[in-house]
């Protein structure tokens, strides 16, 4: 995709990918906007740490097996590192620095207290039993274990990992740790052991939060249009819901399956019951199948790609016939196709907020864990959308002053508050 997009190389393959250099070109470009100290961006355009762990496994079958595991920590001028943990048989360095990046400048659009991190291990988790998955899960959590904590870095759950995955990450560590309790290490956790009411819908939903602002400011209504989503995760199987919920038609959907398309909408809480039974959304009755890339240049009123990235870039970028874009995965759009998007006036709401709802929910579960004080869901989903649409509104009106597109508008507030955040920390030793 980054040769497609002409991105710049560099000489270190971590540096390379075409998730991060994607994010590093908005960056620049946001940096100009804003007259960034040249000093400060010098800085940003780095991850800070990257650790890189073997993990081994017993498999059920008694052999072991060896998987690569990261944990990059972006930035921490604002607070703790946070990010998510991504098992996927794509994970490598260069993706994870890629994430880190965009966690660091989400979690500071957002106006949370939090730094960026990111981790992955690359495997195949739809390959792994049970016992597996808690094996490589409990060692790789031991791998990185010095790295992370309530006060130092916090994981979540991201592509592959899920609430199971985080009580098996805190555990390991609370056993780690003298076997003391210790929830405020990793969010997204089963509600049972100190997870927070709301943060398993919290990425759908705010989703569709954004949307049906996204779709206000361009005098559109959520009920009666037509929606395409392309992944049926958490992100993806929520924002439908939500949207179906609110009277929106979901004509098409996909997931590693394969697409499909119902011109009058698709029952959603049938499909869900469908997938939970069938494993895919391939076959649902009354639909016709689609490809993937048919899926993304179906005619609709609101594109919501959340799967993963680089799925929209130059070769299908003109094919797009949708009037708004709202990002739930991270980087699902390239730089190059954000430009020719905008020019064909179609509106995009950025991932670092579009998909935000899942971190800002990770913080109040953190918030709730070090207060040992648990709150109720509808106040959790009021907060939520009070945060999101703060962050959503602000770049709005920033993108509209300058006549930025909302990409370079969210990164110019990004930056510009790690910047003064930065000047008044001051550089070690000096
Ligand atoms: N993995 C999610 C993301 O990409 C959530 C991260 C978190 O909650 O820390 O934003």
């Amino acid at each position: 995709m980054s040769v497609h997009d002409n991105l710049p190389a560099s000489n270190e393959a971590h540096l390379n990918g075409p998730l991060f250099l994607n994010a590093i070109q908005n960056f620049n470009e946001a940096a100009k906007v804003i007259n960034c100290d040249p000093n400060i961006a010098e800085r940003l355009r780095r991850p800070r740490r990257c650790l890189t762990v073997s993990v081994p496994v017993r498999m059920d079958d008694q052999s072991v097996k060896v998987f690569t595991g990261y944990r990059v920590q972006y930035n921490s001028t604002l607070g703790p590192y946070k990010g998510g943990i991504r098992y996927h048989q794509n994970v490598d360095l260069a993706e994870v620095v890629g994430l880190a990046a965009l966690m660091t400048f989400k979690n500071s659009v957002l106006g949370l207290p939090l730094g960026g991190a990111k981790g992955g291990v690359c495997v195949d988790p739809t390959q792994l039993s049970r016992a597996e998955k808690q094996g490589l899960t409990r060692r790789y959590t031991s791998e990185i274990s010095a790295f992370v904590g309530p006060n130092k870095d916090i994981p979540a759950p991201d592509v592959g990992t899920d609430p199971q995955t985080m009580a098996w990450f805190m555990d390991t560590y609370s056993n780690e740790q003298g076997g003391y309790a210790q929830p405020g290490v990793v969010t997204g956790k089963p509600v049972e052991i100190g997870g927070s009411l709301g943060r398993n819908h919290a990425t759908g939903l705010g989703v569709i939060y954004v949307c049906e602002r996204a779709m206000e400011m361009n005098q559109m209504k959520m009920a009666g249009s037509r929606i395409v989503i392309q992944g049926f995760g958490n992100v993806g199987s929520f924002a439908a819901k939500f949207a179906y919920e609110r009277g929106a038609r979901i004509v098409a959907v996909s997931d590693v399956s394969g697409g499909i398309f119902n011109g009058d909408g698709l029952n959603v809480p049938e499909l869900i019951k469908y997938v939970k039974q069938t494993g895919g959304v391939k076959n649902f009755p009354n639909t016709q199948p689609l490809s993937n890339s048919q899926l993304l240049e179906v005619e609709c009123d609101a594109l919501l790609p959340c799967a993963l990235e680089n799925q929209i870039d130059t070769h299908n970028a003109e094919k797009i016939k949708t009037k708004i874009i709202v990002e739930g995965a991270n980087g699902p759009l390239t730089n190059a196709a954000t430009k020719i998007l905008d020019k064909r006036g179609i509106f995009i709401a950025p991932d670092v907020i579009a998909n935000g709802g899942g971190v800002i929910v990770s913080y109040f579960e953190w918030v709730q864990d070090i207060m040992s004080f648990f709150w109720e869901e509808q106040d959790v989903d009021a907060k939520l959308k009070g945060v999101i649409l703060k962050a959503f509104d602000n770049v709005y009106k920033f993108k509209q002053e300058k006549n930025i597109d909302m990409r370079t508008a969210a990164m110019a507030a990004s930056i510009s508050r790690l910047e003064k955040a930065m000047l008044l920390r001051g550089l070690y030793p000096r």
